[in-house]
This record gives C-alpha cells, sequence and structure tokens, in this order.
C-alpha cells in the first residue's frame, strides 16, 4: 500500500508518539520470550477501542464528519465474530489493566439488542478472565432507542451520549427528531445511563450560545461539550464560520458559563480555562496526550475498528475523510505489519511548521484546541479561523480580572441531570 505523504508538514518526533516510538529491545525481547506475535505489540498501549458498528445512520445531519450513508434495503454490521476476535487480541496484547469499548456509528441502534447482549458479555468474560476491567459507552442521535436496548444497557452499564444543538426549531434545521431524542434522553436518565451531551457549533447556531446554554438547563443537562464543525464528511464544501464567528462563540460561551454560575457548563471550555490559569509546565502540557493538546491520542491508547476489521487511528474522527488515508492495518489479519502502522501514524500526527515558529510559544496556546489531524487536511481554513479567533479570545480573557476568570475556572462539571429533575447526582 502506498504511504500518504503530507506536504509542508513534518513528522512528530518519535518520543511525542508514546505508544508509537520504535520498540524497544526490552519489549521486543519480551514479546519474543512471551511467544507473541510482534504484529500486535503496537496495540499495547491502548486503553479505548471504538467500535464502527455501522457506517449507516437514518439521519443525514448536514455538518456530519461521518459520511454516513442512509439505510438502504441491507446495510453491513459489525460481526459477533469479528467483536469477539478484537476482543481476544485486547486482551492478550493490550498492557492496560482497564479498556473502554465505546459503540460509535454512523447510528450504533441500528444494531440489535441481542447482539449488544452478546458483545458486553463476551467482553466482560474474555477481559475479566485476562484480569482486566471494561467500561462501555455510546454515542448515539438516540431516535432508534428501544425498551430492550435500555435492559441490555442498564445491565451491563453502558453508557450513552447524545448529540443536541439548542433548541428545538435550532437543533430540527439541521439533525430533525428533537423531541425523540429528548423523550429518549429522559429515558436513559430514569436508567442512569445518560453519559452526556455534545452541541455542534456551525452557521445554524453560532449565534445562539445562550439560547444552547438555557436548552440544557431546562433539561436539566448540567455539563456539556461545545464542538466547532469542520467542513468535512457531509458538511464539505460548506462555508467554514470566520475567523469573527469562532471568537464570538468562544466569548459568549465563556460569558454564558460565567453568568450560568457552574450550574451548566461547557466541560470542554472549562479544561481550557483551567490549562490557562494553572500555566503548566511545557513538560505537563505535552505530556497529556488529549484531543485539546498538541499531539492527540489517536492511534496511540486509541483506535476506531470498522465492520470490515480495518484499523484506523480516530474514533472520534470515524473513518471518513483524511482518516480513510490512515489505515493501520485490518484486525482479520493474522498480524499487524508494524512497520507501517509507525509509518503510518508517525505521517498522521507530523506538524506544520507552524507548530515550531509559533505555536510552541505562543501565549494563547494553553486555551488553544490545537486543530485536528483528521480534519485539518480537508478543512484547512476552520483551523487557521479558530487560531486567529483563540489568540483573540485570550486577550479576551486576559481583559478581565484574573480572579473572575480564576473562578469561571474553578466550576465542578455537575451531575449530567439535576437531581430535581430525577437525574444523576455526581
Ligand atoms: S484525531 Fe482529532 S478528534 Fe481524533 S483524538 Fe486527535 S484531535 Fe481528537
Ligand atoms: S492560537 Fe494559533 S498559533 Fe497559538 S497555539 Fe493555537 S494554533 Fe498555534
Amino acid at each position: 500500500m502506498q504511504l500518504v505523504t503530507i506536504q509542508g508538514r513534518k513528522p512528530s518526533p518519535a518520543s511525542s508518539l508514546a505508544g508509537c516510538e520504535s520498540e524497544s529491545e526490552t519489549s521486543q525481547s519480551e514479546a519474543q520470550h512471551l511467544g507473541e506475535n510482534l504484529g500486535w505489540s503496537v496495540l499495547r498501549n491502548l486503553s479505548e477501542i471504538h467500535i464502527e458498528l455501522t457506517s449507516t445512520c437514518n439521519l443525514s445531519c448536514s455538518y456530519c464528519y461521518a459520511e454516513a450513508d442512509r439505510p438502504g434495503r441491507a446495510f453491513p454490521l459489525f460481526s459477533l465474530e469479528l467483536f469477539e476476535r478484537v476482543i481476544q487480541i485486547l486482551a492478550t496484547h493490550s498492557k492496560k489493566s482497564h479498556v473502554e469499548l465505546i459503540f460509535h456509528g454512523g447510528e450504533p441502534l441500528l444494531q440489535s439488542a441481542a447482539w449488544y447482549g452478546d458483545a458486553c458479555r463476551l467482553a466482560t468474560e474474555i477481559l475479566g478472565a485476562a484480569n482486566k476491567t471494561c467500561a462501555f459507552g455510546m454515542q448515539s442521535n438516540l431516535t432508534l432507542l428501544r425498551d430492550e436496548h435500555i435492559d441490555v444497557f442498564a445491565r451491563y452499564n453502558v453508557r450513552i451520549g447524545t448529540s443536541i444543538d439548542g433548541p428545538q426549531e435550532v437543533h430540527d434545521a439541521v439533525r430533525g427528531k428533537f423531541h425523540a431524542t429528548v423523550h429518549n434522553l429522559r429515558r436513559l436518565v430514569e436508567a442512569e445511563i445518560f453519559s452526556g451531551a455534545i452541541s455542534v457549533i456551525h452557521h445554524h447556531n453560532w449565534e445562539k450560545i445562550p439560547e444552547i446554554y438555557a436548552t440544557f438547563h431546562e433539561l436539566g443537562i448540567r455539563s456539556f461539550h461545545l464542538n466547532i464543525a469542520s467542513a468535512v464528511g457531509l458538511g464539505e464544501g460548506a462555508t467554514p464560520l470566520s475567523e469573527d464567528q469562532i471568537y464570538r462563540v468562544l466569548c459568549d460561551d465563556f460569558d454564558t458559563m460565567r453568568t450560568y454560575d457552574g450550574e451548566v457548563v461547557d466541560t470542554r471550555l472549562l479544561a481550557k480555562l483551567k490549562r490557562h490559569v494553572e500555566n503548566p509546565t511545557t513538560q505537563g502540557f505535552l505530556s497529556k496526550l488529549s484531543c485539546d493538546s498538541p499531539f492527540c491520542h489517536a492511534g496511540i491508547n486509541m483506535v476506531v475498528i470498522k465492520h470490515t476489521g480495518e484499523v484506523f487511528p480516530c474514533g472520534c474522527a470515524g473513518s471518513s475523510g483524511n482518516i480513510k488515508n490512515f489505515l493501520l492495518g485490518n484486525i482479520r489479519d493474522e498480524a499487524l505489519s508494524t512497520d507501517f502502522y509507525k509509518t503510518q501514524l508517525v505521517q498522521f500526527h507530523a506538524k506544520s511548521d507552524k507548530y515550531e515558529t509559533e505555536c510552541r510559544t505562543c501565549p494563547a496556546r494553553f486555551v488553544c484546541e490545537h486543530g485536528c489531524p483528521a480534519f485539518d487536511i480537508n478543512d484547512p481554513i476552520t483551523p487557521e479561523h479558530h487560531c486567529g479567533a483563540t489568540k483573540r479570545f485570550q486577550k479576551y480573557l486576559d481583559s478581565y480580572p484574573r480572579e473572575v476568570v480564576q473562578r469561571v475556572a474553578s466550576f465542578v462539571p455537575y451531575s449530567l441531570m439535576s437531581a430535581e429533575q430525577g437525574g444523576l447526582e455526581a
């Protein structure tokens, strides 16, 4: 297979890819000693597997990154046999004592409750026998939730999150089925398995941040996560939000969260504010691999596996768009090609010159999202707009007395649902 060369991007230093560094002599001899197939050793740091159950979705949200197919008469789903193989490989080759299995799509509720019952039982038994614990999660539009699903999810504590883009008219303008989503969200809350909400920000709602907070407040959702959409997937070709629009979103997000005084919080902004006031050391900052850090954990601690058996670096971004160029291997094969896996991953995390010349010392680096290797190649405009907006937002924060920003940064994400509405307490 042809390797992808990204013009103008430099491979990341190997030391940045904690799980992707050249295999040390020790781990190599250990693996040989244990008779392990070295082809799977690149998976030793995996603690989060996204299972892309299907690439089909019953909705077609206009900004969806996933390029999801609409359901036809028949569509492929993840087989139980393949799922069992994934779990066996994880049990044998991941060195982590706890793993998270996230059911993703397309729309994961296109799969039957019976399949989930078998899959969760297998995962619990196989990982348990390997002295590992596991937790289950799911991201769903919730419109296809059935009673049988809830029974299985409650039995295995499958924690389920959804997307709500604001009040009904705003949500329905691009996603649809607001009432069905909210109705089923309440059923999940009753069953104590609702995990949280995401709001995707695009042209339909960038001016409506206070309304989004009001919607979550009304629903009793106390913590959510705000994402600016990139023009990728189904949204490819859409006009990206401008720098001014993103700046306004960031400022409104801060001001509205402040107004709610901790009653409703955007956990993503909260994490940025904490870094901003704590001013971590470079080492501390870079050692935390996450979406909002200069280096993320895609392909290192996390991978997505498709119903075809193909392995890609990021579960949050699925297997569409630029991710398609970074196939890491196939779980159906006898072994992964470790050289290929590492080469692909180093290319995936490659940094542009801008990282060295600007980002490393940028005063806004702690409130910056640092782009996303899955989306930025296909939509290079949004990260540039985000960069300009972030620099202005850092100055906006600095225009407040320091205690004000510190106070907002000290908010604690509340329970997902307020107790008085029958929800979960943190
Ligand atoms: S590839 Fe993008 S979405 Fe995935 S973990 Fe990295 S930053 Fe996050
Ligand atoms: S604001 Fe721009 S220059 Fe600063 S860290 Fe972020 S992307 Fe880099």
